[in-house]
């Protein structure tokens, strides 16, 4: 008798997954460590979906910038040092990757991975009831100073050569499009492909869906074992009892590497931290979601609130805030947008999350040679929002022996072993 599909992690892969499995037919668990109501990376994101974003992590120029940033306590990037092998062997492995060679090859996975994900996107506004705010305006790179609305322009000829498209636009122009709010900007690069949304409201409706569908999801059912069987998986043992299946998706996010250790796989991953605040009276209310250039901030509209976040701190699976750094966030968009003011932010609680970063850039997608029926289905980094959808359709695609809708390189989950 099929035992079905067993996923890991409750978050938007993972639900993701379970929603493509069931819509094929499948029968699916969903096993999720948290209650009902858990926190994970997947909800208090920018909610961004970004075709915009073709070039991984690992790229040209990441690893001196970040050199610059980890001196300044409010800068957006900061590698707690510390003797960890794991985290050594993590930054030699991006070092490496981060060429343009590595970039060239990514470049049209990450491309049409998003592009597909954002047609899935439209599907679910048409079919999932209640909607979950989905805007299709496009993302502004705003720039504050002449110098880098120069490189972004650059950038923006580059993308338009790939296939994703721009418009360069005057701070006046930028004014013009979105008139009820103030911009202190030297100009922007506007993605028309780029879309945003409420993640919040996403994740409960795919989990309503998921549901409704004839998924079963266990709560407070944390993965503390494996029982094997020959060269494949027989069961998750988890805190509620053993759980059997025919096939394992693993999608635990940041917790991914240490979920299956004990089963020899190792994934190189490092949790990514980042922070948001959500206004709920927001000043002024943006059109656009935008990325403030200089600071590396994301801003979204969400609904009639506004989110505002950023950072990455490689510190381990530490979800502690670091209040400097949540300053660093805040100074940075008053700049930008000048009607508003940090104490704005005083009583807003600040939320953190753990992006789950491999050190090339790209996701672990597909099934490992170390198990016969485990696939994974994690380390996407700064998009996972934004990719969700597309790996739930692939990860099902390849379980039912389907053709998968983007051609795949660049993502093996057994590259670095
Ligand atoms: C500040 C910030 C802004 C961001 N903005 C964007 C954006 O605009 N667009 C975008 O695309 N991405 C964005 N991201 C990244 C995105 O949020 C993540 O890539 C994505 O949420 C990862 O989803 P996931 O399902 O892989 O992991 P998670 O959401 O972390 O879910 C993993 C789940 O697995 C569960 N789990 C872990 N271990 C176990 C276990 N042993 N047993 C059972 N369950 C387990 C966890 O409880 C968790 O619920 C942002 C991230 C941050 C921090």
């Amino acid at each position: 008798m099929s035992k079905g599909v067993v996923i890991v992690g409750g978050g938007i892969v993972g639900l993701s997954c379970a929603y493509e499995l069931l819509r094929r037919g499948q029968s699916v668990t969903l096993l999720e460590k948290g209650k009902p109501n858990h926190d994970s990376c997947s909800l208090g994101n920018a909610g961004m979906i970004v075709p915009s974003h073709f070039v991984p992590l690992a790229a040209p120029g990441m690893v001196a910038m970040g050199l610059k940033w980890m001196f300044n306590p409010e800068s957006p990037f900061w590698i707690r040092p510390r003797l960890d092998a794991a985290l050594w062997s993590w930054g030699w492995k991006f070092w490496q990757a981060a060429q343009a060679k590595h970039v060239a090859a990514c470049t049209p996975v990450l491309r049409d991975l998003n592009l597909r994900s954002r047609e899935i996107f439209l599907r679910h506004q048409r079919e999932l009831p209640g909607g979950f705010d989905l805007s299709t305006v496009g993302l502004l790179a705003l720039c504050r100073t002449a110098q880098a609305l120069e490189h972004e322009a650059a950038f923006a000829a580059k993308a338009n050569a790939v296939g994703v498209p721009t418009e360069v636009l005057s701070a006046a122009e930028v004014r013009r499009r979105d008139p009820g709010v103030d911009y202190a900007i030297e100009g922007a690069i506007l993605f028309t492909k780029d879309a945003h949304l409420d993640p919040r409201k996403l994740v409960a409706l795919l989990t309503a869906e998921v549901t409704r569908l004839g998924g079963r999801i266990l709560y407070d059912a944390e993965v503390k074992h494996w029982r094997q069987n020959g060269g494949a998986i027989a069961a998750a043992v988890t805190t509620q009892g053993e759980v059997e299946g025919d096939q394992f998706v693993l999608a635990a996010g940041a917790w991914s590497p240490e979920v299956v250790s004990e089963l020899g796989l190792r994934i190189p991953m490092q949790a990514g931290k980042g922070y948001s605040q959500r206004l709920t009276q927001p000043r002024q209310l943006p059109k656009f979601c935008s990325l403030l250039m200089e600071a590396r901030v994301a801003v979204t509209p969400m609904g009639s609130s506004l989110t505002v976040g950023g950072t990455m701190e490689i510190t381990g699976n530490d979800l502690r805030v670091n209040p400097a750094r949540v300053r660093g966030i805040q100074k940075a968009f008053v700049q930008y947008y000048p009607a508003f003011k940090t104490t704005d932010f005083t009583e807003v609680p600040v939320w953190s999350g753990l992006r789950p970063c491999p050190p090339d850039g790209m996701p672990y997608l597909g099934r490992t040679r170390a198990q016969r029926n485990l696939w994974l289905a994690t380390g996407h980094s700064m998009m996972g929002l934004s990719l969700g959808p597309v790996t739930g359709e692939i990860v099902a695609q390849m379980i039912c022996g389907e053709a998968t809708s983007v051609e795949l390189r660049g993502v093996d989950p057994d590259r670095h072993a």
